[in-house]
C-alpha cells in the first residue's frame, strides 16, 4: 500500500500562515513568566490557528522547563461518598443526584492516621483528606485541625492536603497555624456559567476560599471541569483567573456523566479539544502542577498519552463514582511516552467526597 492510497488527495492542505509566530510569542511569555494575552489564549483552543502537535510541542518546551520528563500520580482512595446537601448538578453526591452511588461514612481518626501512615511508607510526599458537603463548620475546622498536627508530626515531612468546601478566613488561618500546606477548592466552571451548574453556592464563595486560603499563607490546589456546556472564552477566563489567584496545583477535568446525577449527557468534548486545553493552561500557568484529571480515559481516548506533553501530573485507579485505569496501566501509559514516574512523589488523596465529581 502506498501513501496515496490511504490519504485523500481531495483534501486541501491546511494552512496555519500566523502559527510560528504566536507559538513563539506564547512560548517566550511563559517561558519568561509573563501573563498570557487573553487574545493569544483563546487562539490556542481553535483548531484552525494551530496544528495541534504544534501546539503540544510549545507546551512541552515549558513543561520541561520545570518539570522535566517526570510523571506525579494521585491516587484517589475516598473513605466516605454521598449526602451532600450542595446540588452541583454535575455531581453524583449531591442532594439533587438519583445516582446509585455507595454511601460511606466518614472513617474514624485512627484509621485516616493509619492511611496517612500507609501512604507515607509508600513514598507519598503529600496525603489529602476530602470531605464533602459545603464547608467545614467551626467544629469540624478544630477537628481537621487536630487532625493535620497528628498526621504531620506523625508523618514527617508528609505534607498534608484538605478539600472541604468552602472556608473563611479564620478557618484559614486556624488550619495554617494547624500546618496545613495545601488546600483544595476547584472553580469548577466559569462566572457566567456558574448558576445553571449549581444553585446552593454561587463563583465568588469559591474564589473568596480561595483567597483566604491564599490570605493564609497555603498553597492552593484549584481546578476545573470541561465539557458542560461552556465556551473557549470561558475555559481562557478562568485559566487567568487561577493564574492571578496563583494556584499551584490545577487539576483539569473532563466532564463525563453518571447516570442520576442532574446534569445529563453533553456531547462536547473531543480528544483534541481536551488537549488544547491543557496545554492553554500549561502555557497560562507555566509553573503549575497541571493534571490530566478524571475524565481522561474516556475524553481523550486514543491520544491520552499526549496528555503528557503539556500535563505533568495524572490520577490512576479511578475516581470517586466514575472507573478509570489501573495504576500499572497508568505506570506503562507514562514509560511508553518516554516519560517517568516521579519517584517518592505520589499523592494520596484520601477521605470523603474525593473524585471528579465530588473535589469539592
Ligand atoms: S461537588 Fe462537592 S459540594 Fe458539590 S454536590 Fe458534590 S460533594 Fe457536594
Amino acid at each position: 500500500m502506498t501513501l496515496a492510497t490511504i490519504s485523500d488527495e481531495r483534501a486541501p492542505a491546511r494552512r496555519f500562515p500566523e502559527a510560528t509566530v504566536l507559538l513563539e510569542r506564547v512560548t517566550a511569555d511563559a517561558l519568561a513568566q509573563r501573563p498570557l494575552a487573553d487574545a493569544d489564549a483563546l487562539r490556542l483552543l481553535n483548531p484552525a490557528e494551530l496544528p495541534l502537535l504544534a501546539l503540544l510541542q510549545a507546551a512541552f518546551v515549558v513543561r520541561e522547563r520545570h518539570y522535566g520528563r517526570r510523571v506525579r500520580i494521585h491516587v484517589l482512595n475516598n473513605v466516605q461518598n454521598g449526602n451532600c446537601p450542595e446540588d452541583c448538578s454535575y455531581c453524583a453526591q449531591a442532594k439533587n443526584s438519583q445516582a446509585p452511588i455507595e454511601k460511606y461514612r466518614l472513617k474514624d481518626d485512627e484509621q485516616i492516621l493509619a492511611e496517612a501512615g500507609r501512604a507515607h511508607a509508600a513514598g507519598a510526599y503529600r496525603y489529602c483528606v476530602v470531605l464533602s458537603g459545603r464547608g467545614p463548620s467551626v467544629r469540624r475546622v478544630e477537628w481537621l485541625a487536630q487532625l493535620v498536627r497528628r498526621i504531620k508530626t506523625t508523618y514527617p515531612p508528609l505534607e498534608v492536603c484538605i478539600s472541604a468546601g468552602l472556608l473563611d478566613e479564620a478557618g484559614a488561618r486556624a488550619l495554617k497555624d494547624a500546618g496545613l500546606d495545601r488546600y483544595n477548592h476547584n472553580l469548577n466552571t466559569s462566572a457566567e456559567r456558574y448558576a445553571q451548574i449549581c444553585t446552593t453556592h454561587g463563583y465568588g464563595d469559591r474564589v473568596a476560599t480561595l483567597q483566604a486560603a491564599r490570605g493564609a499563607g497555603i498553597d492552593v490546589c484549584s481546578g476545573l471541569i470541561i465539557g458542560m456546556g461552556e465556551q473557549p472564552a470561558e475555559v481562557v477566563e478562568l485559566a487567568q483567573t487561577l493564574r492571578r489567584l496563583g494556584a499551584r496545583s490545577i487539576p483539569i477535568n473532563f466532564y463525563v456523566h453518571v447516570p442520576g446525577a442532574a446534569l445529563g449527557p453533553v456531547d462536547q468534548l473531543t480528544p483534541e479539544y481536551g488537549l488544547r486545553v491543557l496545554c492553554l493552561f500549561r502555557l497560562a500557568n507555566p509553573d503549575a502542577e497541571i493534571r490530566a484529571a478524571g475524565g481522561r480515559e474516556v475524553n481523550l481516548r486514543a491520544l491520552e498519552a499526549l496528555a503528557l506533553y503539556p500535563a505533568n501530573s495524572v490520577f490512576a485507579e479511578g475516581y470517586l463514582n466514575t472507573p478509570g485505569h489501573g495504576a500499572d496501566r497508568t505506570i506503562r501509559l507514562i514509560h511508553d511516552a518516554g516519560f517517568e514516574v516521579e519517584r517518592e512523589g505520589f499523592v494520596a488523596d484520601a477521605g470523603p467526597g474525593a473524585g471528579v465529581e465530588a473535589r469539592c
